[in-house]
């Protein structure tokens, strides 16, 4: 059985929500707006839902968690030093212009104490890797790496933001591309895109002028 993998972009920063299915299990990641597109689109109901686990904990990358959690009674999972960033959801969603608001979603299990989620017999690595929020991280399996917002093909990730910090993400970034050259990289935003040389050259040249 092959890992499947299935994107929907949603709400107004186009936020990749994914879901990652094996057979009929699957986990979905970063439902953060439009759940009644997210249901249809990724064909939730044809599902045995594990559960919501996120990258990071953005307002806009959790818009949609407390809908497709309800709806079918899974639990949501984020690193605990996002917890912050969830509790404060609508606060920044309000900075940012989006003056709805969303139910704030509870947090059923922190991913620190766990290397790994399962899906049938394969594992879903979970690698914590700080610096566009402190508890964000990247997800593993089978040669796809799951980024959130730490890097994308031509730039590195925002460091701007309430819990940002600039020398954490390129230390982040720096293990991503000692360890994952040749994985097909499934950022929080925009395409996929194989982590090959030329990416990387492009991020580092890059660095220097980021925040854009
Ligand atoms: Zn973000
Ligand atoms: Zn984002």
């Amino acid at each position: 059985m092959y890992i499947d993998i299935k994107t929907i972009a949603v709400g107004t920063w186009k936020v990749n929500c994914y879901l990652v299915a094996l057979g009929n299990e699957g986990w979905i990641i970063d439902p953060g707006d439009e759940a009644e597109n997210i249901i249809h689109f990724l064909n939730l109901d044809n599902y045995k839902l594990k559960g919501i686990i996120n990258t990071h904990g953005h307002f806009d990358h959790v818009g949609a968690v407390s809908e497709i959690k309800e709806k079918y009674n899974i639990p949501f999972f984020i690193h605990s030093k996002d917890k912050r960033l969830i509790s404060h959801g609508n606060l920044y969603r309000g900075f940012s212009g989006d003056s709805s608001i969303k139910k704030t979603p509870i947090i059923d299990d922190y991913l620190d104490t766990f290397p790994f989620i399962k899906i049938k017999d394969k594992k879903i690595m979970i690698h914590h890797t700080p610096g566009h929020t402190p508890g964000s991280v990247c997800y593993e399996i089978d040669g796809n790496l799951i980024t959130g917002d730490l890097f994308f093909k031509d730039k590195i990730g925002r460091t701007d933001l309430p819990g940002s910090n600039t020398k954490l993400i390129l230390t982040s970034i720096k293990y991503i591309f000692e360890n994952f050259r040749g994985f097909l990289i499934r950022p929080g935003h925009g395409e996929s895109f194989l982590l090959n040389e030329s990416i990387i050259d492009e991020i580092m040249f890059k660095k220097d002028g980021f925040n854009n």
